[in-house]
C-alpha cells in the first residue's frame, strides 16, 4: 500500500504546464479537497476528473496491474498520473536548497570571476562580499569560483581585488520540474507535458 501511494504524480498548474511531482497519496488529497483534478488520457484526449468521477472511472475501467490502484473499503481506485491544480499556490513550490553541488548546478560549473569551467574539486564557494564584512552565505552572495580566483580574491570584496562577477547571482525560481522527473518511473504517462514543459522553461541570462 505504501509503495503505491508513493508513486509520483506529476502536476500540472492552471496552464497545463508542469511545476512538480507529489506522491500519489498528496495527489489523492489535493483531488479529495478539489484542489486539483486527475488528468487522463481517453481515447486520444486529455480528460480531466474530479474524485467521484475518477471512482466511476476507476470501477468501469480496472487497470490490469495491482500497482495501478489503492484498496479502500468498497473501491479500487486507480493511482493518478497527473494532475491539474484548479487554485493557484495551493501547492508549495520546492525550494531548492542552498547547497555546494546546487550552486554548481546554478552556476554551471563556471567560475564566476574569470569565467572558466572547471571540474567540481577544483571549484570553491566564494562569499563575494566576505563573510567578516558580513556577507550572508544566501544565494545572491554565494558563487562559484576556481581556486586561483578564490585565492587571488583572498578576504576582499570583488572591487577591491580588481575582479568583477560575470554575472549577478540570484536565487533560482524553482527546481525546473524535468531534474525531478529523469529516470522516474510512471514518467512516460507524462511525455506530453513535460516536453511541453521543455519548451516553456524559462531561460536564464546566458
Ligand atoms: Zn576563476
Amino acid at each position: 500500500m505504501d509503495a503505491v501511494l508513493a508513486q509520483p504524480v506529476l502536476v500540472l498548474n492552471r496552464l497545463w504546464q508542469a511545476v512538480n511531482v507529489v506522491g500519489a497519496r498528496r495527489a489523492f488529497s489535493l483531488v479529495a479537497r478539489e484542489h486539483a483534478q486527475i488528468v487522463h488520457l481517453t481515447d486520444d484526449d486529455y480528460r480531466t476528473f474530479s474524485m467521484m468521477d475518477w471512482i466511476d472511472f476507476s470501477i468501469s475501467n480496472p487497470p490490469l496491474d495491482e500497482m495501478e490502484t489503492v484498496h479502500t473499503i468498497r473501491h479500487r481506485i486507480r493511482i493518478p498520473r497527473v494532475i491539474l491544480l484548479t487554485m493557484f499556490d495551493k501547492l508549495p513550490r520546492k525550494e531548492l536548497k542552498l547547497t555546494r553541488n546546487n550552486v554548481f548546478d546554478r552556476d554551471k560549473n563556471r567560475c564566476q570571476y574569470c569565467g572558466h569551467a572547471f571540474e567540481r574539486t577544483e571549484l570553491n564557494l566564494d562569499h563575494v562580499i566576505p563573510r567578516h564584512y558580513g556577507g550572508k552565505t544566501t544565494w545572491e552572495n554565494v558563487v562559484c569560483s576556481c581556486i586561483k580566483c578564490n585565492t587571488r580574491k583572498a578576504n576582499r570584496l570583488p572591487h577591491e581585488a580588481a575582479m568583477r562577477l560575470i554575472r549577478k547571482p540570484l536565487r533560482p525560481k524553482w527546481r525546473p520540474v524535468i531534474s525531478l522527473v529523469v529516470g522516474k518511473p510512471g514518467s512516460e504517462h507524462w511525455k506530453d507535458f513535460l516536453d511541453l514543459a521543455y519548451w516553456n522553461v524559462e531561460l536564464g541570462e546566458d
